[in-house]
């Protein structure tokens, strides 16, 4: 990570926390009934807590990281990042989609450092931090390379670290492995798990993947639809650094059996 990204001195204090939020999208048809996407949802994120939302298509996870990102408002409740209300996206919340959304007229080299010229358009220094972020993301060699020249999982990398160059603080990430193979995915697991451990950065994190979630995260947020609410939050206590072997250990199941427990008794 770069240097300057150091570890808050603030401890492990909620710095994400949503109170009594709910969302209701405005009918899509002429004649068509409202959408309650969530409803009623509290929750509190700790300063360098990885957070995973888990639950099936429509519960309402993707509308929750909308809200915390600050893309959508909210209809009731709100969110507030290290205690002020979210009205609109910040510098200090980065954010990761399914694609990878690089720009595709952009080599590596520039699609990482795009957050920075946005920055500061003197380009000022920013050749040996774009150069640092591509080492940290394993894509030394590719800085010249147009994202079709790249494999999925690298065109993820490069967005993470188009994300991770400007030093956010929190990293909100909606399924940003869903689009990838099995082999990839995994690999994008581990890179993921250490970068988490290098840089703790806070993450609330969405999949509908449970093995996923249990693999990376300190909690699992269960949520359940129609209308999206929070069913069960399970704290995960698997010992770090996790090594891709513990999704065959005892504990691991015992996680997922109560995760899809929960899934199951409230979806039916
Ligand atoms: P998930 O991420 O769990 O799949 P979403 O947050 O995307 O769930 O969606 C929750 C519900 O809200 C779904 O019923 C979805 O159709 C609806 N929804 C999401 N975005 C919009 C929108 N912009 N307008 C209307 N309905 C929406």
């Amino acid at each position: 990570m770069p240097a300057s990204v150091q570890w808050s001195e603030r401890g492990f204090v909620a710095v994400i926390e949503l109170t009594n939020l709910t969302k209701v999208y405005a009918a899509t048809r002429k004649g068509g009934a409202p959408t309650v996407a969530v409803e009623d949802v509290s929750l509190s994120i700790s300063r360098g807590e990885f957070c995973a939302v888990v639950g099936p298509s429509g519960c309402g996870k993707t509308t929750v990281l909308n809200l915390v990102a600050g893309f959508e408002k909210s209809t009731q409740g709100q969110v507030l990042i290290d205690g002020t209300p979210v009205t609109r996206p910040g510098p200090e919340r980065a954010v990761v989609f399914q694609q990878p959304s690089l720009l595709p007229w952009m080599t590596v080299h520039e699609n990482v450092g795009f957050g920075l010229t946005l920055r500061d358009k003197s380009n000022h220094g920013h050749d040996e931090a774009i150069g640092q972020m591509i080492d940290i993301m394993g894509l030394e060699g590719f800085e010249h390379h147009y994202p079709y020249q790249l494999s999925g999982g690298m065109q993820q990398r490069a967005a993470i670290g188009r994300a991770l160059i400007t030093e956010p603080t929190m990293l909100l990430m909606d399924e940003p492995f869903g689009a990838l193979d099995a082999q990839t995915r995994s690999e994008m697991q581990r890179f993921l798990l250490e970068l988490w451990r290098s840089w703790h950065p806070t993450v609330l994190f969405i999949t509908h993947d449970v093995d996923e979630a249990i693999l990376l995260s300190d909690r699992i947020v269960v949520m359940t639809p129609r209308p999206g609410t929070i069913a069960a939050e399970i704290p995960v206590t698997l010992k770090r650094p996790r090594q891709w072997d513990v999704v065959l250990s005892q504990e691991f199941l015992h996680y997922k059996k109560r995760i899809l427990s929960v899934l199951r008794r409230e979806i039916g």
